[in-house]
C-alpha cells in the first residue's frame, strides 16, 4: 500500500487499486449461477444426523459435474459409501509459487419442516431471499466457489499460485468422514498448500450505531470435551455413606462451573481489541500494563464486543450428569460431561486447573478433543481479503477475530495450512447472521451472493499476484 507517492490518503489509495488490483471476471452468468446453485444444493438434503450418519453424495457429484463442466478434473473421495468429498486442484500460472486452499462442507445440521416458515429443503427463492437449510452454512459459500471457478474457466483466467478446491463430508459430526479423512488418507491432494479459506467470516456486522464491520476469522478455540468420573462405595441410601460418588461428582462439577478463567489475549484477539478501540476512538489498549482489565475495555466497546468476549478466556461448561438409578440406591460411581474450550497457547494452564479443580477424587480424561488455531494477521493472505472487501465495501471495517468454536481447519491444519475463516457476504442491517447459524427460517440475499463472488474472485487472484492464461 505504500507503492504510491502520497499513502495515506484514502483517495490515493483507491486510485492505487483500481490501477493495480486484478481484473473482475464475474460475469452475468456467475452472479446467476451463484444462486441457481445455492438453491440446488439446499434441495438436495445432506442433513449429517451425527454417528456416521450422512449423505453426500448427490451434492458432491453436483458440484464434480459443474468442474468437470468447466474443464476442471475433480476427484471423488469416500471413506464411506455415500460420504463424498470432492477435492479439485486448479492449475496456477507458477508451479514454483505456494497453493491455496479453499474449503467448504457439504453436509448440514438437521431442520424440523415444522419450525420454519418455508420448508428448509426447498431452497425456495422469495423476494430476493434464498431460503433453506445451509444458506449460510455453507452451501453458499459451496455455490461462490462453484460460480467463481467457472467464471474462471470462461474467462480464461487462471491464478498465479494453485488453487486447490475440497468440498467435504461431515463436518457437522467429527470429519471423520470428511475433512479429517483428507487430511489422513490424501494428504497429497493438498500438496504445497500453505494457506486455506472456509466458513464463519467476512460477513457484515452492524454494530447498531451505524458501522459496519467485515471480522474475518484468523483463530479457533481447540474443543476439550471432557468426561469427568467419580467413584464411590455403593450402598443403601438410608446408611452413613461419606464415600458417595455423586457427592463427589457434584462438588468437581460444581466447581468448573464456578470457574473464574484468567484473561488470556492472543495475538489474533490483540488485534481484534486494538482495531476496535481505535474505531471507537479509545487509547490503545496497553495489554501488558499491570492491572490491564480486558472486561473493562469489552464494556467500553460497542455492540462488536461480542466477537471478542467468547475468545479472552479459556472455558469449561458442565453439561451432562448421568449417575444413579434408584433413588434410594447409592450408586458406585458417577459421570458428568464438560464442553471446553481452549485458546491458542492455552492447553497446559487448561490441563492443569482441570487437575486442581476436579481434585484428587475425580477423574478427567477427554472424550473428544480438537486443537486450537492462530493464523497471522500480518501477512499477504490476510491483507488481500482485507482489500477485497473494502474495495467492494469501502466504508465498512474490516477485524480479524477468533472463532469461539471450530471449523475442518483444525483437520486441515495437520497439513500445515493456516486456516482463516472468510465467506464474503453483504448483509443488511437487522439479518442476524450469527443467529440463523443452525437456527430456523436459515437464508440468505441474492445481494449478499452476489457480493461474495465478486469479494472472492478478487481475493484469489490477487494472492501472489495473477497472470492471465
Ligand atoms: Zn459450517
Amino acid at each position: 500500500m505504500a507503492e504510491t507517492g502520497t499513502p495515506g490518503t484514502p483517495g490515493d489509495r483507491n486510485r492505487h487499486q483500481e490501477h493495480t488490483g486484478p481484473a473482475a471476471h464475474i460475469d452475468q452468468q456467475a452472479l446467476d449461477e451463484v444462486v441457481t446453485f445455492t438453491s440446488d444444493l439446499i434441495r438436495m438434503d445432506t442433513t449429517n444426523h451425527g454417528g456416521g450418519r450422512g449423505n453426500e453424495r448427490q451434492a458432491a457429484e453436483y458440484v464434480a459435474d459443474r468442474l468437470a463442466d468447466a474443464g476442471l478434473e475433480p476427484t471423488l473421495l469416500e471413506k464411506a459409501p455415500g460420504r463424498t468429498n470432492v477435492v479439485c486442484r486448479i492449475p496456477g500460472s507458477d508451479p514454483t509459487a505456494d497453493a491455496l486452499l479453499v474449503h467448504g462442507h457439504l453436509d448440514v445440521v438437521p431442520a424440523d419442516p415444522a419450525e420454519w416458515s418455508v420448508h428448509p429443503f426447498s431452497g425456495e427463492i422469495r423476494d430476493g431471499v434464498v431460503w433453506g437449510r445451509g444458506a449460510i452454512d455453507m452451501k453458499n459459500m459451496d455455490a461462490m466457489v462453484l460460480a467463481t471457478a467457472r467464471a474462471w474457466a470462461r474467462a480464461g483466467v487462471r491464478p498465479r499460485q494453485d488453487v486447490v478446491l475440497a468440498f467435504t463430508a461431515d463436518e457437522e459430526d467429527s470429519a471423520e468422514f470428511g475433512a479429517g479423512y483428507l487430511a489422513d488418507q490424501h494428504a497429497e491432494l493438498f500438496e504445497g498448500c500453505t494457506e486455506g479459506i472456509s466458513e464463519s467470516g467476512a460477513f457484515t456486522f452492524h454494530t447498531g450505531d451505524g458501522m459496519r464491520l467485515y471480522p474475518v476469522a484468523a483463530g479457533e478455540r481447540g474443543t476439550a470435551w471432557l468426561r469427568l468420573t467419580a467413584d464411590g462405595r455403593a450402598g443403601h441410601g438410608s446408611k452413613v455413606n461419606h464415600d458417595n460418588a455423586v457427592t463427589r461428582l457434584a462438588a468437581a462439577v460444581n466447581r468448573i462451573g464456578e470457574h473464574r478463567w484468567p484473561q488470556r489475549l492472543t495475538p489474533t484477539v490483540r488485534a481484534a481489541l486494538a482495531e476496535l478501540a481505535a474505531l471507537r476512538g479509545l487509547e490503545p489498549p496497553e495489554f501488558d500494563a499491570p492491572g490491564f482489565d480486558v472486561d473493562t475495555l469489552l464494556a467500553r466497546l460497542g455492540r462488536e464486543s461480542q466477537l471478542v468476549e467468547p475468545t479472552v478466556r479459556n472455558s469449561a461448561n458442565p453439561t451432562v450428569l448421568d449417575a444413579g438409578y434408584k433413588l434410594n440406591v447409592i450408586p458406585g460411581s458417577a459421570t458428568g460431561y464438560v464442553d471446553g474450550r481452549i485458546l491458542p497457547g492455552g492447553e497446559d494452564e487448561f490441563h492443569a486447573t482441570l487437575d486442581a479443580l476436579t481434585g484428587p477424587e475425580v477423574d478427567w480424561a477427554f472424550h473428544h478433543r480438537e486443537v486450537p488455531l492462530e493464523a497471522p494477521v500480518d501477512g499477504p493472505a490476510y491483507a488481500a481479503m482485507r482489500e477485497a472487501l473494502l474495495h467492494f465495501d469501502p466504508e465498512a471495517h474490516v477485524v480479524p477475530y477468533c472463532m469461539s468454536g471450530g471449523t475442518d481447519a483444525k483437520q486441515f491444519s495437520r497439513l500445515g495450512i493456516a486456516g482463516y475463516g472468510f465467506s464474503p457476504l453483504r448483509l443488511p442491517e437487522g439479518f442476524d447472521y450469527q443467529a440463523l447459524f443452525h437456527g430456523v427460517d436459515e437464508r440468505v440475499p441474492v445481494d449478499a451472493l452476489h457480493f461474495g463472488v465478486h469479494v472472492l474472485d478478487r481475493t484469489l487472484l490477487a494472492l501472489r499476484g495473477t497472470r492471465e492464461a
